[in-house]
């Protein structure tokens, strides 16, 4: 349930920017259930600090004297890397070619140098000596460093890794002695090798002790020593935001210092509470409509138990493994924690790379919205993308995303681009756009070389236009311009340029429910395809005469469309495709408009190499199958990124290669 007046509480407490407080239930408090503890581990000047199990039968562990060593369980040690550490998180690298060798990639703060140290151990099961017919001395077990991260002003106090579940790319959260948190992406999966690029830092509690990551969700857990634990977002997309999962005492279950959390495969959260020697388990229930997370307190009688971490195999219960500081060793002792079977939404949802990105619009705010590609005829690699910002007016950019010219014309909304006209001679492409500023369509003429200018404004009787998009009739050759309202009313214009200037008639009006905005129009077949942002996707007729009857092409289910739809365009290759912004789940689906059929669906994610971020809360996007040279010899798509990161900037445009979206496709 929401505690109102405790959150208000904590609120003025700790001065966090909380977004909402769940809290377990009071009447729900049980007592403790007691445990039994069994050595795992012990050793004189152990000092030791976090213990991670390896596969079903293996553990890893850390220590002050003798460094991070594996264990068989017999208690065995297998393996030693000397050295003085603190922290542990392992995640496994699939990007082995010998099926029967595994990878991890292990990280730990080495303490006397406050340095990250990166480590991959391998497993290679040996042939039996029958098989070689000799004794061998060969070790199947090795581990090798990979790489040192050291912050120049600063040491690393804890770190907690995150394996991306689209990719498998391993990002590192780095708790400072400055109180702030590094993410780094540490390992690529594609290439099979360790890297380090800064992502994003943010003031992190002040008294953080722990962290950890739930992967599958991707919430990053961080526990404030003496006040609770709080949850973030690992997407460096999303807006920086924290939500209280479990409160120290008065205001939630939790006892004294807050030591380590380990995170279970099914998101649940386990916490080691030493001074009450109590480790409590956390579960995030659903009753009705709310969610809370339910409380289970376990009893470790006698133990400062200074870390947690679990070994869930699966049909077993939950076994604990933690380090005691008072009887100084590694414990293990068996739960009654049963884990909730878990699905993964995000399975499907593949993933490409921004190739590039534009310059930033001029204000920080919901601003940039709505881009369309030029294609140049004579020279393609100098076509470009003119795009709105809907405070401001018409951007210009070159591929390379460079701002090569602006015009201030108010707050146009949606562009699009058609090409070939004529007036007195001379012929020429031109752009639409919407004018909310004075609800009209604003005409641009584009030359051959790519000098933008201002050709024509033409008046609506719309009292709120909103998306937009161009038509060319192959039937009649003539050109439309459909605008639509907020109300949902379409009106379709035609623009005339025979009699030696721009000309317009409203030749035919249609309606959807609600608000539409992307739109996009099929030469070859006539048709308009619409977004309306919180149903779905409609076609109608593109031709003057199409009537008003809208056929349903795909409606929201919030499992593979999310509304609000947004940009719709259409990739006119050997197959044609309509792409369209999935808003709220910050993706794109892409259909094939032969047989509706969805044939991929994506996210656009960070090139950290190339120091561009992903894309999210898209708008408007547009696709060309035109070859433009260089990375774009399939065509190209741009779309418009709500999050402008790395570093945090006014919002831009983002640009993705179609070959690899093809890719995807081709894949499937
Ligand atoms: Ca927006
Ligand atoms: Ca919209
Ligand atoms: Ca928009
Ligand atoms: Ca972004
Ligand atoms: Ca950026």
């Amino acid at each position: 349930m929401i505690n109102i007046k405790k959150c208000a509480l904590v609120m003025v407490c700790f001065a966090c920017f909380l977004q909402a407080c769940v809290a377990p239930e009071n009447n729900s408090v049980k007592s403790a259930k007691p445990l039994n503890s069994q050595a795992l581990y012990q050793a004189d000047r152990l000092n030791g600090h976090k213990m991670m199990p390896i596969g079903d039968e293996h553990w890893l562990g850390n220590s002050e004297n003798f460094g991070v060593f594996l264990l068989d369980k017999q208690g065995e040690k297998l393996l030693e890397q000397s050295g003085n550490f603190e922290a542990l998180d392992v995640r496994p690298l699939n990007n082995t070619a010998v099926e029967s060798s595994h990878k991890w990639l292990v990280s730990s703060i080495e303490k006397e140098l406050g340095q990250l140290q990166v480590f991959s151990l391998s497993h290679t099961p040996l042939l039996t000596s029958q098989d070689r017919g000799k004794e061998t001395t060969e070790q199947p077990w090795s581990i090798e460093t990979l790489m040192d991260i050291r912050l120049t002003k600063t040491v690393i106090n804890n770190v907690c890794l995150y394996q991306s579940p689209t990719t498998q790319d391993i990002y590192a959260f780095l708790l400072t002695a400055q109180n702030q948190v590094e993410q780094r992406l540490i390992y690529l999966a594609e290439n099979a090798k360790p890297v380090n690029y800064l992502i994003r830092q943010f003031p992190a509690p002040p008294e953080s002790s722990a962290c950890a990551v739930d992967d599958v969700k991707g919430l990053l857990y961080i526990s404030e020593e003496m006040t609770g634990i709080w949850q973030y977002s690992v997407d460096a997309e999303k807006e920086l935001s924290r939500q209280a999962v479990a409160l120290v005492e008065p205001f939630g279950q939790l006892s004294g210092e807050i030591k380590d959390i380990f995170i279970l495969q099914d998101g649940s959260l386990l916490v080691a509470l030493p001074d009450i020697s109590q480790v409590q388990h956390y579960q995030l229930e659903q009753k009705g409509k709310q969610a809370f997370w339910q409380q289970t307190a376990y009893q470790l009688e006698g133990r400062k138990n200074e870390s947690i971490s679990a070994l869930q195999v699966a049909g077993e219960a939950v076994k604990l493994v933690y380090y005691d500081d008072e009887n100084p060793g590694y414990y293990t002792a068996p739960t009654d924690i049963v884990l909730q079977p878990t699905k993964s939404a995000l399975s499907e949802l593949k993933s490409v790379k921004s190739n590039a990105e534009t310059a930033p619009v001029k204000r920080y705010g919901d601003a940039a919205d709505d881009p369309a590609i030029w294609v140049n005829a004579q020279k393609p690699e100098h076509s470009l993308i003119l795009a709105t910002d809907k405070s401001y007016g018409l951007y210009v950019y070159n591929l390379a995303g460079e701002e090569v010219q602006s015009i201030a014309s108010g707050r146009i909304n949606n562009i699009d681009v058609s090409y070939q006209v004529e007036i007195n001679g001379q012929i020429f492409d031109f752009a639409a756009a919407s004018n909310r500023t004075n609800n009209s369509i604003s005409l641009y003429k584009i030359n051959a070389d790519g000098k933008v200018s201002d050709l024509a404004e033409i008046s609506t009787s719309l009292p709120d236009v909103y998306g937009l998009c161009n038509y060319y009739s192959s039937l009649n050759k003539q050109h439309y311009v459909f605008i639509n309202d907020e109300s949902g009313l379409y009106q379709q214009y035609q623009i005339n340029f025979s009699n030696g200037q721009v000309e317009s008639q409203l030749v035919r009006e249609f309606k959807v429910n609600s608000q539409p905005e992307g739109c996009v129009a099929d030469s070859a077949s006539q048709t308009l395809y619409l977004g309306e942002e919180d149903y779905g996707i409609w076609s109608i007729s593109a031709e003057p005469d199409g009537g008003d009857a809208l056929q349903p092409f795909y409606r929201v289910d919030n499992k593979v469309l999310f509304d609000d739809v947004e940009g719709l365009s259409i990739y006119h290759g050997a197959e044609k495709y309509l792409i369209a912004s999935s808003q709220g789940n910050d993706s794109y689906v892409v259909f094939s408009l032969e047989d509706k059929k969805v044939v991929t669906r994506f996210k656009i994610t960070a090139d950290p190499q190339k120091g561009v971020d992903g894309a999210s809360e898209t708008d408007g996007l547009a696709v060309t199958s035109a070859n433009l040279g260089g990375q774009y010899t399939q065509g190209l798509l741009v779309v418009q990124d709500g999050r402008n990161v790395m570093p945090v900037q006014p919002q831009n445009f983002k640009l993705v290669a179609w070959q690899n979206i093809q890719q995807l496709i081709s894949s499937n």
